[in-house]
C-alpha cells in the first residue's frame, strides 16, 4: 500500500499555491526539505554552474515504493497530509505536493529510489514534465534526485536567473542554515570540485556552530542554552487566528489544551557585533527556516539600547512549540508563517534574549588575529550572504550578490584564513578607536620551537605563573575590583585588574549608569526634580506642537513639568535633576524629534527609553574632562552595578578588554 495519495479538491484549494521553483535555490530547498521530511541523516548536495546545470540530491531517507515514486510526480501528491484537519497541525517541513511536478516541468530530471521494503529501486527520467523511462533499477536505499538544466524549456526564466555566483551563494546559504538545525546529520555541499560545506554529526547544536563557523565566531556568541515558557490558555480561549479558523469546520476552542510550552533556543551575539543588515540572523521555526517580522522586531527590541537601531546582531534562533501554535500554510514557498499566539511568542523571545544578554554581560575583548593553527578555518559556505530569505524581508536591504566579495575563500580556501574577520569585536560603529592593541599573527607551535626566529628560549625571561591566568571569558562584573591607572586624552579610563588592562569610555559610561537610574527611577514614579527658578519658554513648530501634545504625559512621567503656553509655545517649569538648565532646551528639542521618530511604528517602551537615553547623555561627564582617582573608581563601580554594563543606550561600547591571556600572547610567553 503505497504512502502518496493525490489531496482532494477540498484540501488541495486551501493550500497556500503559487510558484514554487523561482530560481535553483528554491529547488534546492525544496528537494532538501524531503529529504528532512524521509528522515534522512545523510544529505548529500552537488550544484554545477550555480545550480543551473546540475543540482543532485542524495539522501539515506526512506525512498519511496515503486508506485508512490511515479505518483510523486502528480499535482498535489503527498505523504504528508490526508485532510483538512492535518493542516492545522503539519509537522513536516513540506505538504504541498508541489515541489517535484513542478520541478520536473521545468527541467531534466531524474529520480532513483528504494524503499526499504522493496528489493529493486526505481529509476526514473522526466524532461519538461514528459515521462521519459521508468525501469526497475538495483539501488542502494535512499533517494537521488538530479535536476539538469533547470529551465532549458522556459528560456524567459533563464534569462532571469543572476549571475552562477549568486544563485551559488543563495543555494550555500541554504544548506548551511539546514545542517545548524540539524547536527545529528550529515551534510554535505560541492560545488564542480570544490567543497563548500562538510560537517559530520555532532551532539550539539554548539558543535554545530563551531563546524560551520569556527572556534571565533562560537566564541563571541552567547548560547541560550533552552529557554522555555508557558501560555496558560484562558477558559475562553484567544480567538484562533483567521487562518486557522478558516480550515476548522467548528471553531471550537473546547480541544485546547489548557497550556501550551514555548521553547527557545540557539546563539546570538553580544551588542558589540554589529552587522549592517539582516543576513546574519537565522530563525528556525519548528525546524523550518522562516522570515518573520514579528520575530525580528522581537530581536530588535532584546538589542534596543545596546545597539543602534540602524545594526543588527548575528543570530540563530530555534523556536519549538506545539504544531498548531504556528500556521506554515501561508505562502507558497512557506517560508513565512503566522503564530497563533504573536504577541506571546514575540514578547516570549524579546524577553528571553533580553534576559541572556543580561546575565552573561560579555566584555568585548581586543581581538589580535588568532593564532592560526588554533582555529581551524571556517566552511566557505559559512562565509556566503544569507539568502532569498532575509533579502525578502527586507526588500530595503541591499542584496549581497557577489559571492567573491562575499566569500574571498570560495575558490579552494586558503587554509590560513581566519573565520569571519568581520566578527571581531573592535566597535564597527561610532567614533573610530584611536587605540590599537591588536597585535600581528601570531604563530603558535606545538611541541619544541623550530630553530630560526622562535628559536630562543622563551622561559629565559622568567616563567609567568600558570595560575595568574583567569579563565579567558570574562564578565564586566569585574569592574568593580578594577584599580584606575589614569586617563587617556582625559578621556577613557585605564584601569588593571587581575584579567587584564581595560580602557573605558567615561562619557557612554556615566550615560549608561544615568540611563539605568533614570529608567529605575521613572518605572517607580519617583524621578527626581528640580524646579526652574523661571520657566523656560519654547516655540515650537507646527508639527512639535503635535508631538508635544501627544507625548506631553510621558514628557511629565519623565520629570519634565511643563504646560502649553499660547500659541505654539510651552513653558517648562521643571525638569530632571540630572539635567542642567543649560541643556535643557537641547534635550527638549532632541526629544520632540525622538517621538517623531516613534510615529513610524515604534512603541511607547522605545519613546521612554529614548526620553531616558536622551536625559543620560545630557547629564552624563563629557569626554575631555579631568577625572580624579575617586571618581574613576566611582564610576567603574557603579557601572559594574548597572543591569547591562557592556553598551551605553546608544548602543556604543563601554569597555573594552585586553586579557593577560592576549598580553601573555603579545609577549610570546604563552
Ligand atoms: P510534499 O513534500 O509537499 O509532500 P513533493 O512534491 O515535494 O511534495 O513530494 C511529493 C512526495 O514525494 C512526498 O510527499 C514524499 O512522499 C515523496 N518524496 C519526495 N522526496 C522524497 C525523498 N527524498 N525521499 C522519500 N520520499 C520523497
Ligand atoms: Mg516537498
Amino acid at each position: 500500500m503505497g504512502r502518496i495519495r493525490i489531496l482532494p479538491d477540498q484540501v488541495a484549494n486551501k493550500i497556500a499555491a503559487g510558484e514554487v521553483v523561482e530560481r535553483p535555490a528554491s529547488v534546492v530547498k525544496e528537494l532538501l526539505e524531503n529529504s528532512l521530511d524521509a528522515g534522512a541523516t545523510d544529505l548529500r548536495v552537488e550544484v554545477e554552474a550555480g545550480g543551473r546545470r546540475l543540482i543532485r540530491i542524495v539522501d539515506d531517507g526512506c525512498g519511496m515504493l515503486r508506485d508512490d515514486a511515479l505518483l510523486a510526480f502528480e499535482r498535489h501528491a503527498t505523504s504528508k497530509l490526508r485532510d483538512v484537519k492535518d493542516l492545522l497541525s503539519i509537522s513536516t517541513l513540506g505538504f504541498r505536493g508541489e515541489a517535484l511536478p513542478s520541478i520536473a516541468s521545468v527541467s531534466r530530471l531524474l529520480l532513483e529510489t528504494r524503499a526499504a521494503e522493496e528489493a529493486t529501486g526505481t529509476r526514473i527520467e522526466i524532461a519538461g514534465g514528459k515521462m521519459l523511462r521508468c525501469e526497475e533499477a538495483a539501488l542502494g536505499g535512499g533517494t537521488a534526485i538530479t535536476v539538469r538544466d533547470l529551465f532549458y524549456n522556459v528560456p524567459a526564466r533563464r534569462k532571469f536567473l543572476r549571475t552562477e555566483q549568486t544563485e551559488l551563494a543563495h543555494i550555500a546559504s541554504l544548506v548551511t542554515h539546514y545542517s545548524l538545525a540539524h547536527p545529528a546529520k550529515t551534510f554535505r555541499l560541492t560545488s564542480g570540485p570544490t567543497e563548500l560545506l562538510s560537517v559530520s554529526p555532532v551532539a550539539t547544536t554548539k558543535e554545530r556552530v563551531y563546524q560551520v563557523f569556527g572556534s571565533q565566531v562560537l566564541e563571541e556568541l552567547v548560547d541560550i542554552g533552552v529557554r522555555a515558557r508557558e501560555l496558560f490558555m484562558p477558559p475562553p480561549s484567544v480567538p484562533p487566528s483567521q487562518a486557522i479558523a478558516e480550515y476548522r469546520s467548528e471553531p471550537g476552542p473546547d480541544d485546547d489544551p489548557p497550556k501550551r510550552t514555548f521553547r527557545l533556543s540557539g546563539f546570538f551575539s553580544r551588542p558589540q557585533v554589529q552587522k549592517g543588515n539582516r543576513n546574519s540572523i537565522y530563525i528556525f521555526v519548528n525546524g523550518r527556516l522562516i522570515r518573520d517580522r514579528l520575530m525580528l522586531h522581537a530581536l530588535s527590541s532584546a538589542y534596543h539600547n545596546l545597539m543602534p537601531s540602524s545594526a543588527y546582531p548575528f543570530a540563530l534562533l530555534f523556536l519549538e512549540m506545539d504544531a498548531e501554535e504556528v500556521d506554515v500554510n501561508v505562502h507558497p514557498s512557506k517560508t513565512e508563517v503566522r503564530f497563533r499566539h504573536g504577541s506571546f511568542v514575540h514578547d516570549f523571545v524579546r524577553d528571553t534574549i533580553r534576559e541572556r544578554l543580561m546575565e552573561s554581560r560579555p566584555a568585548p575583548a581586543f581581538s589580535p588575529a588568532p593564532p592560526r593553527t588554533a582555529t581551524p578555518p571556517a566552511q566557505a559556505a559559512a562565509h556566503l550572504p544569507y539568502s532569498e530569505f532575509s533579502q525578502m524581508i527586507e526588500n530595503e536591504a541591499p542584496v549581497a550578490v557577489s559571492l567573491v566579495e562575499a566569500a574571498p575563500g570560495l575558490a579552494p580556501p586558503p587554509a590560513a584564513e581566519p573565520a569571519l574577520p568581520e566578527f571581531t569585536l573592535r566597535p564597527t560603529r561610532g567614533p573610530d578607536p584611536r587605540l590599537d592593541f591588536s597585535a600581528p599573527p601570531l604563530e603558535v607551535t606545538p611541541g619544541p620551537p623550530p630553530s630560526g626566529k622562535l628559536s630562543r628560549r622563551l622561559d629565559m625571561h622568567g616563567e609567568f605563573p600558570a595560575d595568574a591566568i583567569p579563565p579567558p571569558e570574562m564578565s564586566l562584573s569585574v569592574l568593580s575590583d578594577l584599580r584606575p591607572l589614569g586617563q587617556i586624552h582625559e578621556s577613557f579610563i585605564i584601569a588593571a585588574g587581575r584579567d587584564g588592562l581595560w580602557i573605558i569610555d567615561q562619557h557612554v559610561a556615566h550615560e549608561r549608569i544615568l540611563f539605568e537610574q533614570v529608567m529605575k527611577q521613572r518605572a517607580a514614579g519617583r524621578v527626581e526634580m528640580q524646579r526652574l527658578l523661571m520657566p523656560l519658554i519654547l516655540q515650537l513648530t507646527a508639527e512639535q506642537q503635535i508631538d508635544y501634545a501627544r507625548i506631553a504625559d510621558e514628557l511629565h512621567a519623565s520629570g519634565f513639568e511643563t504646560e502649553p503656553f499660547g500659541n505654539r509655545t510651552i513653558a517648562v517649569k521643571a525638569a530632571p535633576a540630572a539635567v542642567g538648565a543649560a541643556d535643557l532646551e537641547r534635550i527638549l528639542f532632541e526629544i520632540l524629534e525622538i517621538a517623531e521618530g516613534e510615529l513610524r511604528g515604534a512603541s511607547l517602551d522605545d519613546l521612554r527609553r529614548g526620553i531616558c537615553a536622551s536625559i543620560a547623555c545630557r547629564a552624563a561627564i563629557k569626554i575631555n574632562m579631568r577625572l580624579d582617582a575617586t571618581k574613576m573608581e566611582w564610576l567603574l563601580r557603579a557601572l559594574a552595578a548597572t543591569d547591562c554594563p557592556m553598551s551605553c543606550p546608544h548602543g556604543r561600547p563601554i569597555a573594552m578588554h585586553y586579557s593577560t591571556r592576549e598580553i601573555l600572547k603579545a609577549f610570546h610567553r604563552l
